[in-house]
């Protein structure tokens, strides 16, 4: 990735430091998956609450959160999610075999929680699975390949497969690099976690939505149009740049600019004009070939 020129890099980290200004970052929270791992205090239920808040955390906000609240809601009758992640749960577990959200199941979902109850029995933590040397791309791809072994599941059906989805097939692992962000950037901001150590703020990786993706493109971050580990490698190489130490410190703001539905994904009279980005956006008219 080529340099960016200083004075680009200047005005870029000017714009998105007033996007991060202008973004009520905590009441924004509510409206975001990051709100289950941050219903609860002890690192070890957030910790486990982030991995099951994440895997869901696809599609639209207000479609997920229907089978991710029955899912808490038997989690928190277990006594939270730690709790009845390490309890012996199968014979309760009736109460949420029936649930589903596009090709994930709920035997999906139990079987991930097998997964997770044998890592955290035999290595203390999740975190521990991240721990190693090499860049997060090798970490997070031995993380699931043990993770995947833990479920105990042979063959791994296809929504299983979709939780733990691997790094490996070129994907951008946007909700594996979303948990990783919450566990690992600090908590100062009201958004983030920060209970992990095992990682530097410095080594994530941006978690590329369809939001993201698409305002980076009016910002001229990219020309890519795939949601691929390379889109996202890009990316966060282009933001390293801004903000060495913590490059995904944009990401919230970025993502919630569209998930507000703030940003319409085309140029708009009304909108665009009070938006931080609004010097920099070459987003098209409605309809046009830069609008998304
Ligand atoms: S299209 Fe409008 S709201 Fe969206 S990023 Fe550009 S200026 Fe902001």
């Amino acid at each position: 990735m080529p340099r960016l020129p200083l004075r680009r890099v200047e005005t870029l980290r000017q714009h998105l430091d007033a996007l991060i200004d202008a973004t009520d970052l905590a009441a924004r929270t509510v409206h975001d998956p990051v709100s289950y791992p941050r219903r609860y205090t002890d690192p070890r239920d957030q910790e486990i609450a982030g991995l099951y808040a994440a895997s869901l955390a696809f599609g639209k906000v207000d479609l997920f959160r229907r089978p991710l609240d029955a899912w808490f809601d038997w989690l928190d009758r277990g006594g939270g999610p730690y709790a009845r992640t390490l309890s012996d749960f199968e014979p309760e577990a009736g109460a949420v075999e029936q649930l589903y959200y596009r090709w994930a199941r709920g035997p999906d979902l139990i079987a991930l929680m097998a997964g997770a109850r044998t890592v955290i029995r035999e290595q203390g933590s999740l975190e521990a699975l991240f721990g190693g040397p090499g860049p997060v791309r090798d970490r997070l791809g031995r993380a699931v390949s043990t993770l995947r072994d833990a479920t105990g599941s042979s063959p791994i059906s296809r929504g299983l497969g979709y939780l733990l989805a691997s790094p490996a097939g070129g994907s951008a692992c946007k909700r594996w690099n979303l948990f990783l962000r919450w566990m690992v950037r600090p908590a100062e901001e009201g958004v983030d976690l920060g209970i992990w150590r095992a990682l530097d703020p410095a080594d994530l990786v941006l978690p590329v939505d369809t939001h993201v993706l698409r305002i980076c493109t009016f910002l001229g971050l990219t020309q890519r149009r795939d949601a691929s580990w390379r889109t996202a490698l890009e990316l966060t190489e282009i933001l390293a740049q801004l903000c060495p130490g913590d490059p995904v410190r944009y990401d919230f703001a970025l993502a919630q600019l569209g998930i507000s539905g703030r940003c319409l994904g085309y140029r708009d009279p009304l909108t665009c004009p009070s938006c931080p980005l609004d010097r920099l956006c070459a987003a098209g008219s409605k309809g046009s070939a830069t609008s998304a």
